[in-house]
């Protein structure tokens, strides 16, 4: 009989390392995944670039973000963002936050996103959210849970929302489904940027939107493009080894002994310049 949460667990590190390697996620960012047997907890990596993350490195939270088991190392600053999502959406059992350079010149501009080609089509409608709106000025970061619940609020039923100089957070019903939307979504945020270059934008109509969505998001699909991402992953020496039950499931114990590797935020200042690779 399968280990669901061990299988998941596996399956939260390999989408991290798939979103590294597709250059979603630099040395900032995060994945996280709603604990399959409990919809009041999710898991999470510590504090640390996405690529380097283990399965040793995931905590499980409560849905007010705050760790089951007492931890001694850092957890991202911006952990609300999930905690609240789950809150607020039962139907999402994945979230990502995200910085990727192809989104962001529509957080700055306030350029609305639109499907604009057939993959694309799984950004849906995406909203914007500022956090200056209610909270004024701020570091920028979602740290306090009422910014976590503006920013879920801002979602509502949609699957993408955009953050106004900061980045993108997008969800999905489960990882493989996130993973699909995260990374057609940045492609579609590039092409977009291309094609608005060349003056002209023949976007989706709602309606092919709706239907390529619909086919687009069966198991089919995202299947074929997870394994060709993980075989991507392995081809780039990236793949997580398998096995990890103990450190994981028992995450927030087994992981408290061992404190956050110095050079972990170091690396993590290093990569923020440039994208990694
Ligand atoms: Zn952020």
């Amino acid at each position: 009989m399968p280990d669901v949460i061990a299988e998941t667990l596996h399956e939260l590190i390999v989408a991290t390392r798939i979103l590294a390697n597709e250059k979603v996620l630099d040395a900032f960012g995060h994945v996280s995944v709603r604990h399959p047997r409990d919809p009041q907890r999710y898991f999470i990596p510590r504090h640390r670039a996405p690529e380097l993350a283990e399965m040793s490195d995931l905590v499980e939270l409560t849905l007010n973000s705050e760790p089951v088991r007492p931890i001694e190392f850092r957890l991202y600053s911006e952990k609300v963002i999930h905690g609240e999502i789950y809150k607020a959406r039962p139907d999402v059992n994945a979230v990502c936050h995200h910085h990727a350079h192809t989104v962001l010149p529509f957080a700055i501009s306030g350029q609305q996103i639109v499907p604009d080609f057939h993959l694309g089509a799984v950004v849906g409608h995406v909203p914007f959210w500022d956090q200056r709106d209610e909270f004024g000025d701020t570091n920028m970061l979602v740290v306090k849970p009422e910014e976590g619940a503006s920013l879920a609020r801002a979602l509502g039923p949609n699957w993408m929302v955009l953050m106004r100089r900061h980045g993108a957070t997008v969800a999905g019903t489960g990882i493989r489904e996130l993973i699909f939307r995260t990374v057609f979504g940045s492609d579609n945020c590039k092409l977009l940027s291309q094609a608005m270059a060349m003056g002209r934008v023949d976007s989706l109509s709602p309606g092919e939107a709706k239907l390529t969505s619909a086919h687009q998001l069966r198991p089919p699909s995202t299947n074929r493009a997870w394994d060709y991402w993980v075989r991507r992953v392995e081809k780039a020496g990236l793949m997580p080894a398998k096995g990890g039950r103990e450190a994981s499931a028992k995450s927030g114990a087994a992981s408290a002994k061992r404190p956050a590797p110095k050079s972990a935020k170091k690396s993590a200042a290093k990569g923020r310049s440039k994208k990694r690779r």
